[in-house]
């Protein structure tokens, strides 16, 4: 399997890949999306990457008006907000994440509990590849 170190920047490498990496703890089968290098339930250092499947269920989101300053490059503003939202993965563990394909003009649309599946947004004109963790209903 993947030999790269359980971190944050592998884990970066692999979306830009467009795969959604996590670690499983050989030992009791804990699963950690980022990956986590140890096991926090039963302690141990024992574990393998594994791919998600990218589908999952809302958990939370929020709508984020007031956006970084890459992002209102990107157009969002006050009046073109966007989602941004957890997602608790069907294998387990919850990654935050954007959430596309919502129109922000009807919130009352957007409900915890929806099924999703994950996007990879790739950031246009970076000097290194960059790639944005997204989900849009399933
Ligand atoms: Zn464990």
């Amino acid at each position: 399997m993947e030999q790269r170190p359980f971190s944050d920047t592998s884990y970066n490498q692999f979306l830009n890949e467009e795969k959604l990496m996590g670690s499983r703890c050989k030992g009791c089968g804990a699963t950690y999306v980022p990956p986590r290098p140890l096991c926090v339930k039963c302690y141990k250092s024992d574990l393998d990457w594994v791919e998600m499947k990218g589908t999952g269920k809302l958990a939370a989101f929020t709508c984020i008006t007031i956006a970084p300053p890459f992002m209102i490059a990107q157009g969002y503003s006050r009046k073109n907000p966007y989602y941004s939202g957890v997602v608790e993965l069907d294998e387990g563990g919850r990654v935050d994440a954007r959430i596309e394909g919502m129109d922000t003009a009807h919130p009352e649309n957007i409900k915890v509990g929806m099924p999703m599946k994950v996007k990879f947004l790739h950031r246009e004109g970076a000097e290194v590849p960059e790639t944005y963790l997204a989900f849009e209903p399933a």
